[in-house]
C-alpha cells in the first residue's frame, strides 16, 4: 500500500496532516515507505497532498497480494512522536452476565505477558500513554484470571485506568484487588427500573449494581454509567440520568446497540426512537458519543483521528472495540512488534481507511437518517444488515 499522485505521477514524497504532520517518503507507490517524519500541528485537519506538485489528487494504492509485513521491516520510520492518548485492552470475552443483545461470544483472555510487555515498553517512551480502558463492549475484565496482577502493572506508574464492568458480582470481585487512585469504573446499566433492567441484563444485576455504587461511594472512588440504548429503553435517558445522580455517579454515557451477535433486529431503535433519544441527550447536556453524531464526510472518531489503540482479547491490534466481534476488523497480531511499530501500523491502517472512506462514503446509501459514523464502519467491515 502506498500513495500515488494522480496529477504528476509522484510516488515518492507526500504530506499527511492529521494532528501530526507527517512527511512520507517512499520509493514508489505500493513499495516500502522509507521514512516518516512527524511533527505536531496546532491546526489539525485530515489531508494528504503530493509533495511535488501540491495536488490533493492522491490515491492510496492498495495491492491486495502484497504482504503488509513491510510496514514493520524498517525501524527508521517508527517515530516517538505519536499522538496516541489511550490504549483499550479487551481483557476477555468472558462475562458473568448474559445481556439479551450481547454482540459477541467467546472465552478468550488477553495474554498477561502481552499486557506486561506493552506497559513496560510504554513506560520507556519519551511520550508514554497515560490513559487506559480495560474491557469495553463485551466481557467483564474483572473475570480475567490474572486481573490482580494486571491492576498491579497500572499501579506502578502515573496513569488513569477506566474499567468497564457490570455490577452483578462486583463487590465480591473487587474485594481481593488493590484499588488505588489510578482506577475508576464505568458500569453497564440499561434501565432505571429494576424489573425492566433485569429483563435486559439478567436477574439481580440492578440491585447488585446499586450495591456496587454504594461500595465505591464509601471509598471515594468515582464511577460512570454506560447505557446501551435500544427499543426498550430509548426514552429512559432522563430517568437513568437521575438514578446515576442519586447514586453518586459521575456521568451517564448513552450509546447504541448494534445488529451483531444475539441482537434481534426488532431490538434496535428506529429513526424516530433514535431522534427522541438524541433530543433527550442534548437537552440533558450529556456527553454525545459518536453513535449520536450524523454520518457525515470527515466525521471521525478518536480511532480514526489516530488517538487510540485497541488490542483485542486474542492479542491482536484491531480496528475498534465496537467492531471486535467482526472477524475482519482485526489488523493483525502484535506478537514480536514493539509498541511504536504497533502505533505506526495503526496509523497506516487509519490513513488507508480514511483515504478510501472519502471515495466510498460518497457512494454509500445511508441505511437510515440517523445512521452514525459507526454504521458506516460496520458496513465497511462486512455487515450486510442495514443499520
Ligand atoms: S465503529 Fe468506526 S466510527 Fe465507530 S468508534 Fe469504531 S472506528 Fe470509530
Amino acid at each position: 500500500m502506498g500513495w500515488k499522485c494522480s496529477e504528476c505521477g509522484n510516488t515518492k514524497s507526500f504530506v499527511e496532516i492529521n494532528r501530526v504532520e507527517t512527511l512520507v517518503s517512499q520509493k514508489e507507490a505500493t513499495t516500502k515507505i522509507e521514512k516518516i517524519v512527524n511533527k505536531f500541528t496546532k491546526n489539525p485537519r485530515l489531508d494528504v497532498w503530493c509533495d511535488n506538485c501540491k495536488s490533493k489528487s492522491v490515491e492510496w494504492t492498495d495491492v491486495s497480494n502484497q504482504d503488509e509485513n513491510y510496514i514493520y521491516e524498517q525501524e527508521s520510520y517508527v517515530s516517538e512522536n505519536h499522538n496516541i492518548g489511550t490504549i483499550v485492552f479487551e481483557l476477555t470475552n468472558k462475562c458473568d452476565i448474559d445481556c439479551v443483545y450481547c454482540p459477541k461470544e467467546g472465552s478468550e483472555e488477553l495474554d498477561f505477558n502481552i499486557i506486561k510487555r506493552i506497559i513496560d515498553e510504554n513506560k520507556t517512551l519519551q511520550n508514554p500513554i497515560r490513559h487506559f480502558e480495560l474491557g469495553w463492549d463485551m466481557g467483564n475484565p474483572l473475570s480475567h484470571s490474572r486481573i490482580k496482577e494486571i491492576m498491579e502493572l497500572f499501579n506502578q506508574f502515573d496513569c488513569n485506568v477506566n474499567i468497564l464492568t457490570n455490577g452483578k458480582n462486583f463487590v465480591n470481585n473487587i474485594k481481593k484487588l488493590n484499588l488505588t487512585d489510578n482506577f475508576n469504573f464505568t458500569f453497564f446499566l440499561d434501565h432505571p427500573d429494576e424489573k425492566e433492567n433485569d429483563k435486559l441484563m439478567g436477574e439481580c444485576t440492578f440491585s447488585n449494581t446499586l450495591d456496587a455504587f454504594e461500595y465505591l461511594n464509601q471509598r471515594g472512588i468515582s464511577f460512570n454509567v454506560y447505557m446501551r440504548l435500544n427499543k426498550y429503553n430509548y426514552n429512559k435517558v432522563e430517568g437513568m440520568n437521575q438514578l446515576v445522580k442519586n447514586c453518586g455517579g459521575g456521568s451517564l454515557v448513552p450509546t447504541e446497540i448494534y445488529p451483531l451477535g444475539k441482537t434481534k433486529d426488532d431490538m434496535l431503535m428506529d429513526d424516530e426512537m433514535k431522534r427522541e433519544a438524541i433530543e433527550e441527550i442534548t437537552k440533558l447536556n450529556l456527553n454525545k458519543s459518536i453513535h449520536f453524531s450524523p454520518a457525515l464526510l470527515n466525521e471521525n472518531c478518536t480511532y480514526q483521528r489516530k488517538l487510540r489503540l485497541f488490542i483485542d482479547a486474542k492479542g491482536r491490534l484491531s480496528f475498534c472495540h465496537f467492531l471486535s466481534s467482526l472477524h475482519n476488523s482485526s489488523i493483525g497480531s502484535i506478537e514480536g512488534r514493539s509498541l511504536l511499530e504497533i502505533i505506526q501500523k495503526n496509523n497506516q491502517v487509519r490513513i488507508g481507511f480514511l483515504k478510501n472512506k472519502n471515495r466510498l462514503f460518497a457512494k454509500w446509501k445511508k441505511p437510515r437518517q440517523t445512521a452514525s459514523p459507526c454504521s458506516y464502519c460496520l458496513h465497511s467491515f462486512g455487515l450486510n444488515k442495514k443499520w
